[in-house]
């Protein structure tokens, strides 16, 4: 498992003569030493941040029913983790939760900013009433 790399690294810069200046030179807190050059106590800072490969990974469960068969012989199915978006060629944070007993429909997508895309918590056989859904209807679910 790799782990996210990232790579931090100050520098600075008298912000006079452009006399660089190690990190120690700098002084903590305000306590600047003069530029060995000019002399001058004013100073450019710049913090580089460098990201590396972030690690993505995904789990998918599944639960079999065996009183059941054909596509919904699952009763229970999630998936939680990172999935690949075509339309904008990056990776959005998923969670689904399908949950043919409870009659349960969870879906959470987030991209990797934090926004919400997609958040649903609702009664199964709502969101196979929807458009959307993919669920034949007449789903074991609903006949109770
Ligand atoms: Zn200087």
């Amino acid at each position: 498992m790799q782990e996210a790399m990232q790579e931090t690294e100050l520098k600075g810069k008298c912000a006079d003569c452009g006399q660089a200046l190690s990190a120690d030179a700098l002084g903590k807190s305000g306590d600047v030493s003069p530029c060995p050059e000019c002399g001058s106590h004013k100073r450019e800072f710049h913090l580089i941040a460098r990201t590396g490969l972030r690690l993505r990974e995904a789990v998918r469960w599944k639960l079999k029913d065996p009183a059941r068969s054909g596509k919904r012989k699952f009763k229970l199915e999630g998936f939680v983790g990172s999935e690949p978006r075509k339309s904008k060629d990056d990776f959005v944070y998923k969670e689904r939760h399908i949950d043919r007993e409870s009659d349960r429909y969870r879906e959470l997508v987030r991209d990797e900013d934090g926004t919400v895309i997609r958040d649903v918590d609702e009664p199964l056989s709502e969101h196979i009433g929807r458009g959307s859904a993919k669920f034949a209807k007449g789903d074991p679910a609903r006949q109770r």
